[in-house]
């Protein structure tokens, strides 16, 4: 039966047996003392005692733990699954987020593949690096292993069920519509879910997580201990072989034997602004995700000779966030624009710096157009020079509106993320709160509100000025190059509005991004791989620490299908292995076996919290 422990194991529950086995208790039946060798039990980097010990050890409770721990309790394996949150606040950025999985069918997988080789060269990247990179290789298995999804679920008794992102009636919109096989794509039904929540699943979470974790406690062994973060890895400085994890638990360091590998599922550094100014180059960013995920994890693998890769690719940065807020630790979100009359808004130097109105015109992408405005939105990219880079981030940014704006609904409007699922946040639906908390700020005229921004009044003016002049001429001289195939994505004449009479109104906004997507590179086993070249042994890695695709984002592919991917992957691949305090016959036998088959799941017990 799995178990969740808040504080790791207590020692009651070690001796009464339970399945995470500690020190020598869970050491009889398996040969040797927990070393690899006799010299190495006194080696300086081999902990003076094991803790605890298991099989497979995963970090990190979001889709791709979740998927590492399903696989390799189903391959038979004891598993146990660290979180550095506490129980309330485990499940990172997977428990929160839009739960949509792409799965596309087999009929578009070469045109998706096509697609998505484009999207990771639109940086001017070449797609072959060689095995671990964006490899023609890694796309293929990455698509053809999301259609597995489907399967996967089903065999948990979960089935996804098709739904649309916006694209029409049961379809996906792709979001560069000028690269090959965007078409196919917008025929397809992408975006899987659940119907619904099963009945016990934790109900402040999206519905896939919930069920995915209901479903583990029902039907597996894996272990949960919370408030225990992974630190450093415990490796053979010789043959670079991972052997367990040094964590932080209650203040102590505790060490813990992997007897066949580490599974590192721990996210990103979402919520690590020196990570952030190093890799990002910005000087903040903020996601409306799991707050736990700030990449020390990363850093722990590189330690261990990890190659980094795609350190400075951030999923689907927009300006839209009002950052995070006294009384919460998640980011809470902004709604894409007001619903009515004028919005501009203006970075650091009080002038406009992109096509606000284009955030809401759902995301498509159209080069020619982006070309000439120097703009793009949701993918946070923009093409200039003919190539794509990262739209600036011209902090501090404010966006401005007036009376007509505030009352056409909610400013701050979330439907997930993490201050909305797990921290209750609800935006006032007339905007009252946050004009009365001074999250809105006010004032009767552009002066007193420039002030209040702490920005040049006149220069402040003089953007209202310019925008006001543009919306006489029915014409967004700024962004707006008289290009014909704009017309679809152009502002439409009733939101290039004037800003009149006052009083107008300003929110501080911020760059804010769902996860950040570098990491580590991983092979198709989800093997960690070192700076050298060979994977590093008994490493494996999962989910958005190392993601394959460079700036460009897609909704769905960016994202949880392939964590989920990577992260069965990956638990599967490890419950194989032969541990590595076998007895050396023993290993050697096992080295010449054909692959164990996976076990059943164990039949279904009922789930127990501690
Ligand atoms: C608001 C939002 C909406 C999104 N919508 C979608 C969507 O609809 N579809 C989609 O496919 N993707 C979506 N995404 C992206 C998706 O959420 C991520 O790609 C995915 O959840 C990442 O999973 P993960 O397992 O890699 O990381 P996470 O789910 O973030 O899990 C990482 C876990 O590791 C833990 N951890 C961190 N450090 C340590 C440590 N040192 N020791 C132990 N544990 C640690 C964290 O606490 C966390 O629980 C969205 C993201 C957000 C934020």
């Amino acid at each position: 039966m799995a178990k969740q422990m808040n504080d790791g194991l207590s020692r009651r529950d070690f001796l009464k047996g339970a399945a995470v086995v500690g020190g020598a208790a869970g050491l009889g039946a398996m040969g040797l003392p927990g070393v690899a060798s006799a010299a190495e039990a006194d080696a300086d980097w081999m902990p003076k005692k094991w803790d605890y010990t298991t099989d497979v050890l995963v970090i990190g409770t979001g889709y791709a733990g979740q998927g590492a721990a399903i696989e390799a309790a189903k391959h038979g394996a004891h598993v146990l699954v660290i979180e550095k949150a506490p129980f309330r606040e485990r499940g990172g950025n997977s428990r929160v987020c839009g739960q949509g999985l792409l799965a596309p069918s087999p009929a578009i997988h070469e045109d998706y593949i096509t697609y998505l080789t484009h999207m990771t060269e639109g940086q001017g990247f070449p797609t072959t690096h060689g095995e671990g990179f964006t490899s023609d290789d890694t796309i293929r298995f990455y698509v053809e292993q999301s259609f597995e999804t489907r399967t996967w679920f089903e065999s948990l008794g979960m089935p996804l069920k098709g739904a649309n992102n916006g694209g029409g009636p049961g379809r996906w919109m792709p979001f560069y519509p000028h690269f090959p096989g965007a078409d196919a794509i917008g025929t397809e039904d992408q975006y899987w879910t659940h119907t619904s929540k099963v009945a016990g699943a934790e109900p402040k979470a999206g519905n896939v997580w919930a069920n995915l974790e209901k479903w583990i406690l029902d039907n597996t062994d894996v272990e949960f201990m919370y408030k225990t973060a992974a630190k450093k890895l415990v490796q053979n400085p010789n043959t670079r072989e991972v052997l367990g994890l040094i964590v932080t638990q209650g203040g102590k360091e505790k060490a813990i034997k992997a007897r066949k590998g580490v599974v590192v599922c721990a996210g990103g550094w979402e919520y690590n602004w020196d990570m952030v100014r190093d890799f990002n180059h910005m000087p903040e960013l903020y996601s409306i995700g799991g707050p736990f995920n700030t990449g020390e994890t990363i850093k722990m693998c590189w330690d261990a000779g990890a190659a980094p890769r795609n350190m400075g690719v951030t999923a689907a940065p927009t300006y839209r966030c009002a950052g995070v807020m006294p009384g919460y630790k998640g980011t809470i979100q902004l709604s894409n624009t007001t619903r009515q009359g004028p919005f501009i808004m203006i970075g650091r130097n009080n002038k406009r710096f992109i096509d606000e109105f284009r955030g809401s015109v759902a995301g498509l992408q159209n080069k020619a157009i982006s070309e000439l405005e120097g703009t793009l939105t949701v993918s946070g990219q923009e093409l200039r020079d003919g190539a794509y880079v990262p739209q600036s981030n011209p902090e501090p940014i404010h966006m401005i509106f007036d009376e007509v704006g505030l009352k056409s609904g909610a400013m701050f409007s979330m439907f997930f993320g993490w201050a909305y699922y797990v921290e209750g946040f609800r935006g006032s639906a007339d905007n009252s709160a946050e004009l009365a908390n001074g999250w809105i700020l006010k004032g009767d005229t552009i002066e007193e509100l420039a002030e209040k921004m702490g920005r040049d009044p006149a220069q402040v003016q003089a953007t209202i000025d310019k925008w006001n002049e543009d919306c006489d001429a029915g014409k967004d001289t700024q962004f707006d190059h008289g290009d014909p195939t704009r017309a679809p994505y152009a502002r439409p004449a009733n939101r290039l509005q004037k800003f009149t009479d006052g009083p107008f109104y300003a929110i501080a906004c911020h760059q804010c991004t769902l996860n950040t997507q570098g990491g580590m590179v991983r092979n198709l086993k989800s093997q960690v791989m070192s700076i050298e070249g060979p994977p590093i042994p008994r490493l494996y890695a999962a989910g958005e620490n190392g993601d394959i695709f460079t700036i460009l984002y897609q909704c769905m592919s960016n994202a949880g299908s392939g964590c989920l991917v990577h992260g069965r992957v990956a638990g599967g691949e490890a419950a194989q292995l032969e541990s590595w305090d076998a007895p050396a016959a023993k290993k050697a036998a096992a080295a010449k076996a054909a692959p164990k088959k996976a076990k059943k799941p164990a039949a279904k017990k009922k789930a127990t919290r501690k």
